[in-house]
């Protein structure tokens, strides 16, 4: 199933280690303010560093437009990873370069060095290959555990595997092989539940799931182009006028599998105070919009999700950030944290909402990457994975 290297399949003992990892982190005024993605890495980091390797992570935060922003810059999460480490985490102002060669030569085995972001220089995103190539000069190995990063074929993440003996880090292979297994080989039935704001970002994952899973929950903004392409009127509700022929063709094809939700609740205005009730799905009167699903469905989701083998989620049931209309994610979140079942929630918004709700620790595996997650649902394979060495 999972057919790359790991770390733990290579001597890593004197050797200076190239890591990526994805420290791509909220910071406001200058401190880290979510660490997950920082904690994520560490059994990589540490394991490492047990076995006698010096450590050089290389990340991306933010989208700089051309060149290096300080407000992108990851010398808090050096400061950061010192502290949650309890040991001192080198600082380098360049990914690459005569600083980077010089920072990157003087580590002793067990000392850990943090690059400037890899985004501060452009090649990064085309993945080019000469800074694939001086990021590789750094180091005699690369370790990737950037999850959240290996769809995308940048210098860091997919160049660099090129140019170095390749292997994956202890995140990367956990989010894979739940990932990975849910959609290949799943304890059924197999239920997926996709929300969120638009089908067009979903589209791919859909047609994959509809091959897979036994049956597809559908919620969130969603929802709303669905009932569209069934002829209903949806007020100023979000609708994709674009996709709708996509949905009404995934509708035909998913008859047996795709539910929608039987009962939402509107309000007249989108903001959290706006006046609100339940209605059953249908057409919705002008000058309201659906924000949530209704208690109907949540009951009846909950029943399907209760008998479920595997629960795969990405997407929230509606507009959470406003309390008024979190009822149908959070109602949501309880029934797969209580099912029993696998349960994976895919990154992003479905992730704040798991969190924020309490319910974090009954799920099975939460992922760290949103775009990554969406790929290995869609049956996609990450260049960053490709990659790397086969076993
Ligand atoms: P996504 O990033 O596609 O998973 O979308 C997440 C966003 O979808 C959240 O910020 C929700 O507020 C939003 N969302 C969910 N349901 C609705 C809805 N009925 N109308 C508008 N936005 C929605």
């Amino acid at each position: 199933m999972f057919n790359k290297k790991s770390v733990t399949d290579v001597d890593v003992h004197g050797k200076r280690v190239l890591v990526r990892v994805d420290f791509n982190v909220p910071i406001s005024d200058g401190n880290v303010s979510d660490d997950t993605r920082i904690r994520a890495a560490l059994p990589t980091i540490e394991y490492l560093l047990q076995h006698g390797a010096s450590v050089i992570l290389a990340s991306h935060l933010g989208r700089p437009k051309a060149g290096p922003e300080a407000k992108f810059s990851l010398r808090p999460v050096a400061a950061y990873l010192s502290k949650l480490m309890g040991m001192p985490v080198e600082f380098c102002e360049d990914c690459i370069g005569p600083k980077a060669e010089a920072a990157a030569k003087a580590l002793e085995p067990g000392e850990v060095l943090l690059l400037e972001n890899t985004r501060f220089h452009p090649e990064e995103e085309k993945n080019n290959p000469e800074m694939a190539r001086q990021l590789a000069a750094l180091a005699d190995l690369f370790v990737n555990d950037a999850f959240g990063s290996a769809h995308r074929a940048h210098a860091s993440t997919e160049g660099v595997a090129h140019y170095l003996p390749a292997v994956a880090g202890f995140l990367l292979e956990k989010e894979i092989r739940y990932l990975g297994q849910a959609v290949a080989d799943p304890k059924r039935p197999f239920v997926a539940i996709l929300g969120g704001a638009k089908i067009s970002d979903k589209i791919g994952v859909i047609r994959n799931l509809l091959t897979k899973a036994d049956q597809i929950l559908i919620g969130g903004g969603m929802a709303n182009t669905f009932f569209k392409a069934e002829g209903y009127a949806m007020g100023d509700s979000l609708v994709e006028a674009e996709v709708l022929d996509t949905a009404r063709e995934l509708l035909e094809t998913g008859k047996t599998k795709i539910r929608l939700p039987k009962d939402v609740v509107i309000a007249d205005g989108f903001k959290a105070d706006a006046a609100s009730k339940v209605i059953p799905t249908g057409p919705v009167p002008d000058g309201w919009r659906i924000l949530d699903i209704g208690p109907e469905t949540v009951a009846a989701y909950a029943g399907v999700v209760s008998a479920a083998g595997t629960v795969v989620w990405n997407g929230p049931m509606g507009v959470f950030e406003f309390p008024p209309f979190a009822k149908g994610t959070y109602g949501v979140a309880k029934a797969v944290a209580d099912s029993g079942a696998t349960s994976i929630i895919g990154g992003g918004e479905s992730v704040a909402a798991i969190q924020q709700s309490g319910l974090a620790d009954k799920i099975t595996h939460i992922s760290t990457g949103g775009g990554a997650s969406l790929e290995m649902l869609e049956g996609l394979t990450l260049p960053g994975v490709a990659a790397l060495q086969d076993k």
